[in-house]
């Protein structure tokens, strides 16, 4: 019962007299009583409750001559309403007659609306708890505070919910509102359906105590952690019912109450067992405790006993929280609700606590009983699951951003927003690493206000930098005080804006690293592995946008610049053939000679740099293509012919084995046979044949061009069909003159066609590249 240790904050007297001006019927035996509040001003808080009292009424009533009302209006009106159930107790007949004196006190109740906007607030009200609702909502609506509220109202029909004509009104009014009206029990659809995000939401709950049950146990089963969640449990529908209320509302702990003393003596040993159970006076001082609660506690029993139990707080709750305690309490109702203690060696525990006041004669409290129910654990998994599910949503977002994003700044930007939100802290940035690898320059982030994006450049030498360390170490770097820190100093820039604890990861580039991320809170803080690896997941998306990026813009060159080469390389051509027939006719042997050496090169480019088309039409998606039936017989006879007059040394064997037409593009399959051929012909300079065959089974084609040369080292193999690979080591520079495209374009125009590409090689003994396409079906 930390929660007892304020008992500094007491309830004022807030007690004036009311007249009743108005009263209207909102629903089937629901009215609302408005009162005119006059010039006294009222300490409104929307969504509370009242206490009224009669001071005189019509009959006796059992249940005396004081009630709780929510309040419907919000505080900017001009009179004070209430909703009521009509009943017969004498109570509510002299409640709606006119012209009468009410007393009320407050307002008092665990609802309020939070500071904070960005939670959606999902109200679910059954009845006429929809009360307090509703007066938040007008003054949500009034004020035009921009927060997203659901409501979902139950009830059994249309008929007996209230203010039904008020909250469609106020739906087309605030464009944050949105109304379910539910006539069937509530289930986790009606949840899931109407709201995105649940574990970024505060659920507000008002209704008979069967809804409340229900409501309760649907959202524990959703994980929703108990502290997301106010409740006002409303007995008002018992009202109905009056007559047989008083024995209703006894049945069970009544009945207990009537037992004898061993059973009640045995009653409390089960609950001693399972409980903490404790007892203050009315000053919040202990003056019992059970052996369970100096075992949790951890402070003997001498230690407790005429201690106020201020020594318990964890620091984690509201004042506001410890005040609505009181109030509820020192008015004779009982409280409940989830805390967070501190033991005496300083770890935390977590109980479900219920307060219950003993009353006085004079119907005062004079003491407290506090029973508690650990639930440790379960807060700990909950609030686990919870960091885990709004790390993953983090995650899914970016990965989007990323898809749909080409914008590279833009998306390290939304990255470093995110990981703010996500793990709370105070800065996330983005840096890149500059040529030359000694400076960073401050791209993205968000939360650094000493920082110019685009501009800022912050060292990363050696000693230094928690960048540069980083970087040098491959490995995230968790900082948990700065302060303290032996392993760099850091950068100025963390200082200027009192870092105290970070987390530092590397953007991989394909080579060097492409920069850093980094996390950062002015509080000492731990971050726990999960943190550290969302961090780290985030930055390898970064690091794949920026690499994709790269690419592209790669490919976007490679388009341009062999464009815009291959037009003077045209005309080069022309005009070497027409030196060349200029040299024939003047029979000058000498330069017939270089020209025809000369075109031999331009041809060589030429095909360079289609292939540089090619890759960058690819990548582009802007190869077309032009299916049509073709007997591949015919083309590889066309192919081999050509290409045997580049050849001295090898014969090339062509072995038939098909009969049928295949579907497809016959130039660019003509292109992918030229290229294994030609690469035979390079790689196989010690060798006199090449042998290239065609088969087929009911699947399929298969052609294969099998050359005695070099050979591929197993090692290298899968990586032979990679854009720009020529090999390692000597073999590129053994057999100059290539790009390492062929393979890669030959590969891509086969996966095209929904074929398949592979090579069979041994160093020294030679390759056999092959290729299948399958029968058109
Ligand atoms: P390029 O021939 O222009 O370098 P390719 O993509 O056609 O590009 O080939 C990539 C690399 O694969 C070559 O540089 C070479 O190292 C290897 N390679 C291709 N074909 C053969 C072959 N028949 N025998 C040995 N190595 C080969």
């Amino acid at each position: 019962m930390a929660e007892l240790s304020n008992n500094t904050a007491h309830v004022e007297d807030r007690s004036i007299n009311l007249t009743l001006v108005k009263k209207k019927k909102i629903a089937k035996n629901t009215f609302e009583v408005s009162f005119r509040i006059g010039k006294k001003k009222f300490p409104f808080i929307p969504g509370q409750y009242l206490h009224i009292t009669l001071p005189s009424l019509i009959e006796h009533d059992p249940r005396g001559n004081a009630r709780d009302f929510s309040i419907a209006s919000s505080p900017n009106d001009k009179y004070l309403s209430i909703a009521t159930r009509t009943s017969d107790s004498p109570f509510k007949k002299t409640l709606l007659m006119e012209n009468l004196k009410a007393e009320i006190a407050g307002p008092f109740g665990v609802f309020t609306l939070p500071q904070d906007t960005s939670q959606t607030i999902i109200f679910i009200a059954g009845g006429i708890g929809i009360t307090p609702f509703l007066s938040m909502l007008k003054f949500s609506t009034e004020e035009k505070i921009p927060r997203k509220i659901v409501l979902l109202y139950l009830n059994k029909d249309r008929e007996s919910a209230a203010y039904i004509n008020e909250l469609e009104k106020l739906e087309k009014l605030n464009p944050n509102f949105t109304l379910r009206l539910l006539f069937t029990r509530l289930t986790p659809d009606n949840i899931i359906q109407e709201i995105e995000d649940v574990h970024n939401s505060l659920f507000f709950l008002s209704g008979p105590p069967g809804m409340i049950e229900n409501t309760r146990s649907i959202l524990a089963n959703m994980s929703i952690s108990q502290q997301m969640i106010s409740i006002e449990e409303f007995s008002g529908l018992k009202e109905e019912t009056y007559t047989s209320e008083i024995t209703d509302n006894r049945s069970a702990e009544y009945k207990l109450l009537q037992r004898s003393l061993p059973d009640l003596e045995a009653l409390l040993q089960a609950l001693s067992n399972s409980a903490i159970v404790s007892e203050t006076n009315a000053q919040g001082n202990i003056t019992f405790a059970n052996d369970m609660f100096v075992e949790i506690s951890k402070y003997s029993r001498e230690e407790l006993i005429g201690q106020n139990h201020r020594i318990l707080k964890s620091g984690l709750h509201s004042k506001a929280l410890y005040e609505n305690l009181w109030a509820t309490i020192s008015r004779g109702r009982i409280w409940r609700g989830l805390f967070k203690n501190k033991a005496k060696d300083g770890t935390y525990y977590w109980v479900d606590s219920s307060i219950a006041p003993i009353l006085g004669k004079d119907g005062k409290p004079f003491k407290y009983i506090s029973v508690r129910f650990l639930v440790t654990e379960r807060q700990q998994a909950e609030e686990a699951l919870r960091e885990t599910i709004k790390q993953q949503n983090a995650l899914a977002i970016l990965s989007q951003e990323a898809l749909a994003n080409t914008n590279l700044l833009l998306l390290f930007d939304t990255a470093t927003k995110l990981l703010k939100k996500t793990l709370n802290i105070d800065y996330a940035a983005v840096l890149k690493l500059l040529p030359g690898s000694k400076n960073l320059l401050y791209e993205a982030g968000t939360g650094l206000d000493f920082a110019v994006k685009g501009k800022t450049i912050v060292s990363a030498e050696e000693n230094n930098s928690m960048a540069a360390y980083t970087l040098a170490s491959k490995q995230p770097t968790i900082v948990k005080d700065i302060t303290t820190e032996s392993r760099f100093v850091g950068a100025t820039i963390l200082h200027d804006h009192n870092v105290r604890s970070g987390v530092c990861v590397a953007i991989q580039g394909s080579e060097n690293p492409y920069g850093i991320l980094q996390v950062y809170s002015t509080k000492k803080r731990d971050f726990t592995i999960g943190e550290i690896s969302l961090i780290q997941s985030f930055a390898n998306l970064l690091a794949n946008a920026a690499r994709n990026q790269l690419d592209k813009r790669k490919d976007e060159f490679l388009g341009v610049a062999s464009h815009e080469i291959k037009t003077p390389l045209t005309s080069i051509k022309t005009f070497t053939q027409l030196l060349y027939k200029h040299a024939e006719k003047q029979k000058d042997e000498h330069s017939l000679l270089f020209l025809s050496k000369m075109d031999h090169q331009i041809n060589k480019m030429t095909d360079l740099i289609s292939d540089l088309l090619d890759i960058s039409r690819i990548n582009s998606g802007k190869i077309v293509y032009n299916d049509e039936l073709f007997n591949i017989n015919e083309i590889a006879d066309e192919i081999i012919s050509e290409l045997q007059l580049t050849t001295k040394k090898h014969k090339i064997i062509l072995e038939k084995n098909i009969s049928r037409k295949i579907y497809g593009d016959k130039f660019r399959i003509g292109q992918v046979l030229t290229n294994l051929l030609t690469n035979a012909i390079k790689f196989s300079p010690g060798s006199d044949k090449i042998e290239v065959s065609t088969q087929e089974d009911d699947e399929r084609v298969v052609v294969s061009v099998q050359d005695y040369g070099i050979g591929i080292p197993k090692n290298e193999q899968p990586h032979i069909f990679g854009r720009f690979y020529q090999g390692n080591g000597i073999r590129g520079k053994l057999f100059p003159g290539g790009l390492g495209l062929g393979l890669y374009i030959s590969a891509e125009i086969i996966k095209r066609h929904n074929g398949e590409m592979w090579v069979e090689s041994e160093e020294g003994k030679g390759s056999k590249f092959s290729f299948s396409l399958p029968h058109k079906k």
